[in-house]
């Protein structure tokens, strides 16, 4: 061995390879190969010296890919040969300066098994210690501050390392080396149970605080990226006193279990479900409920979202409660979620009974992720933790940086730049000036995080929506793109389709070209344009806004259109004639004839709005896609009779007559069919029909991609009939995985627009 000529290398290693252990990684497999030299963090790439037999050298070039630590995404390992210096051992050296647009920050990850049997270890010095965390796991885009990723620039910067844990932190064979939350209960933070009034209570936190969530009370507990509101999930008082309090009356809340054991307990769990809860992101998963928690947690629902825990506090707190626990944002309804300790204890004081406070800061506001296995792959619903700020890559390279705003409901916002795009965590409803301010606090740490400074701004058609007003505000070039372009535009995206697409746009409301209500639509998409080819039949939304809340408006507006108001009336009677009230119909009706108010609209959601009324599933919404998410749960996925419908032709463009199926609806109903029989048979046509509009415009076009687009899609029973039966007939078919469906993934779409039309500059 000692014949063979030493060598030397500059490897280069690109991807996700900062802040997730990678340089202790390269030290122990330069180690294990007797390969020496030296490797730092550069400018968003890990640079390495490596010096050794050129065989040695191969063996250690492979393996940097393929042993990567879990959490690493390695893209690329490129080297040239370089001059052996003869280096002694190897050296791990300080971080170089990034170079702006090409930092990466991990996301923050769930604790890892190792970390979790110290924790429980009454032998070992971190037992029961809540902050437990490695180069593996722990917090990390919720505790940075600024780049490049040390301890000094997070939120753990204000606990100064023990002498045990600073040699565990510089022990390159340790498997804390430069962890940077690296924490034990001798330096790390307090954690303290407090009640209403900020009194610590003087028992154990953990134990105290299991003993109130055991005896129905409701707790607000400390995490990663807030706070969570939590109680014991299989006691009903307890889950209805926390939504009398929070204001939430129906909307289903997460719960947190133990273990992937404790949750085959409560739900019904394919593989590919099982493996999206005991991932390191952790995200909230719906799953399939066997009816053992609490009926109001998610109430007209046959799933529930389920979480494993995220971090040793709730791994704690979960083995000490022995059961699941209701885990919802710590947030009073329709505002951001609290994140500092003060601005909970004020604002969370009206609806939990105790606090679980510790005084780590919490750098960045993040929500949970939800995701939910649909066509055998995670979906994601909700972009959050564990995923933030991982980028996408764009199927083309940005000329100038853009920034796009989203739009209202479920509002994100992206920022782009070269190929790659940074959507922003869930940020909520864009409805009030504090919404803003959460965004756009959002927004600054992004772009000092990502070092991007936008020159271009996107935002939707809308001109009402806070998010465009801000757009405007920046002072900066703008460029508006239709709603439903911008999420066609979003899949495309993320499957880096160069276009043109038969893009369906199913959702609830967006503003069209031609300033009426879309929401139901058939576009042929590029990326810097979308012609509208086709859409569901326009009818009045009268009331507007009025009849989101009040799905039986959209019943009454349906029916009448379709020509069976009377049967439809006899079918809603019971909720709408109240003695001496004023004759809603007639209001309804009139705002129907005068259009007062009541734009035209095209939107599938609201179509779903008018079945679910009129089946009696639901006809008062107290939280976005209510009656469309209830519809589909009821919906017998067995049926196979499909309603009729016709296909007309409007100003040049295909359009599904939807009043055939409406009738058959009626009389279904007033026949006495069972609602989930009426249900299944809807979503049956309501396929059909796409398909034969697809069909028609495949002919017309010779396009045979498809892109589905759409909070609509967050149906899996729509979307998975609509994708087999599509592909049946050759098309190629794309959903999204990685970015929501519906408006949290509309930024994405909304920023390759944008980076398409600026590219001829
Ligand atoms: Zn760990
Ligand atoms: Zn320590
Ligand atoms: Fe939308």
């Amino acid at each position: 061995m000692s014949s063979e000529e030493r060598v030397g290398r500059l490897l280069e290693v690109s991807g996700v390879v900062q802040g997730v252990g990678f340089r202790p990684f390269v030290w122990r497999l330069a180690d294990r190969h007797g390969v020496s030299g030296r490797v730092r963090n550069l400018s968003g790439i890990v640079e390495i010296v490596a010096e050794g037999s050129s065989e040695t050298l191969d063996r250690f070039t492979a393996d940097l890919a393929h042993e990567a630590p879990p959490r690493a995404r390695v893209e690329e390992v490129r080297w040239r040969p370089r001059d052996a210096a003869g280096l002694d051992g190897f050296a791990v050296d300080e971080s170089g300066d990034d170079l702006p647009g090409e930092r990466l920050v991990p996301p923050d990850v769930a604790t890892c098994p190792a970390c979790l049997r110290e924790l429980l270890d009454p032998d070992d010095r971190r037992f029961g210690h809540a902050f437990v965390n490695c180069t593996d796991c722990g917090p990390r885009y919720t505790i940075i501050g600024s780049l490049p990723y040390d301890r000094a620039r997070t939120s753990m910067g204000a606990f100064e390392l023990c002498p045990d844990c600073a040699a565990e932190y510089s022990d390159p064979s340790d498997r804390r080396f430069h962890a940077e939350p690296v924490a034990c209960p001798a330096c790390g933070p307090g954690l303290w149970l407090a009640d209403r009034a900020g009194h610590r209570s003087r028992s154990d936190p953990i134990e105290a605080a299991v003993a109130r969530l055991c005896t129905g009370g409701i707790v607000a507990v400390k995490g990663l990226g807030g706070f969570h509101l939590a109680c014991d999930a299989t006691d009903e008082a307890a889950v209805a006193k926390l939504r009398r309090r929070k204001g939430r009356p129906e909307k289903p809340l997460a719960v947190m279990v133990e273990s992937v054991e404790r949750a085959r307990d409560l739900a019904g769990l394919s593989p590919a479900e099982e493996e999206a809860l005991a991932s390191w992101r952790a995200p909230v998963v719906l799953v399939r409920d066997l009816g053992k928690l609490a009926p109001n947690v998610a109430p007209g629902h046959r799933r529930t979202g389920l979480m494993l825990p995220s971090t040793p506090l709730h791994h704690l707190l979960l083995r000490g409660v022995a059961g699941p626990l209701v885990m919802t944002s710590g947030n009073r309804t329709d505002e951001p979620l609290c994140t500092g300790n003060d601005e909970a204890m004020e604002r969370l004081s009206g609806i939990a009974d105790a606090f679980l406070l510790h005084d780590r800061d919490v750098v960045a506001r993040v929500d949970d992720s939800v995701v939910r296995v649909a066509l055998e792959r995670p979906v994601v619903m909700r972009r959050a933790r564990g995923y933030v700020p991982e980028p996408v890559t764009l199927p083309l390279e940005a000329r100038r940086a853009v920034l796009a705003v989203g739009a209202e409901l479920n509002a994100t916002f992206c920022l782009a730049g070269g190929d790659r795009a940074w959507l922003s965590p869930h940020v909520g409803t864009l409805g009030s000036e504090e919404d803003l301010a959460a965004y756009a606090e959002t927004l600054d740490r992004y772009r000092d995080l990502l070092g991007i400074e936008p020159e271009v701004v996107a935002h939707d058609l809308h001109p009402d929506f806070l998010s465009t007003r801000f757009a405007r505000e920046t002072g900066l070039p703008t460029t508006a793109v239709q709603h439903h372009h911008a999420h066609v535009a979003a899949v495309m995206a993320e499957h880096g389709l160069s276009g043109p697409v038969i893009g369906l746009a199913f959702d609830g409301f967006g503003l069209g070209d031609d300033g009426e209500a879309w929401g139901g639509e058939f576009l042929l998409a590029r990326w810097d344009r979308a012609e509208r080819l086709g859409h569901l039949r326009r009818v009045r939304q009268p009331g507007g806004d009025a009849a989101v809340r009040d799905p039986t408006r959209m019943a009454i507006a349906h029916a009448a259109d379709a020509g069976v108001l009377e049967q439809a009336l006899g079918l809603l009677a019971p909720r709408r004639r109240k003695p001496g009230a004023v004759d809603e119909v007639e209001v309804v009706l009139g705002q129907i004839a005068s259009g007062l108010g009541s734009p035209m609209t095209s939107s599938a959601g609201r179509l779903f709005d008018a079945v679910a009324a009129l089946a009696g599933v639901c006809r008062s919404a107290t939280y976005d896609g209510q009656p469309a998410i209830l519809l589909e749960q009821v919906a017998e996925s067995s049926a196979t009779f499909e309603y009729g419908f016709e296909i007309d032709q409007e100003d040049g463009r295909i359009v599904v007559d939807t009043r055939p199926t409406i009738q058959a609806v009626v009389r279904d109903l007033v026949k006495g069919r069972a609602p989930g029989e009426v249900a299944g048979r809807f979503h049956r046509t309501l396929t059909a029909a796409v398909l034969a509009m697809v069909r028609l415009i495949g002919v017309q076009t010779g396009v045979r991609t498809v892109v589905l687009a759409g909070g609509v899609f967050d149906n899996d029973l729509l979307l998975s009939d609509v994708a087999a039966r599509l592909r049946s007939f050759d098309f190629q078919v794309h959903a999204p995985h990685e970015v929501p469906v519906g408006d949290g993934g509309l930024s994405l779409g909304q920023a390759l627009v944008a980076a398409a039309r600026d590219g001829e500059g």
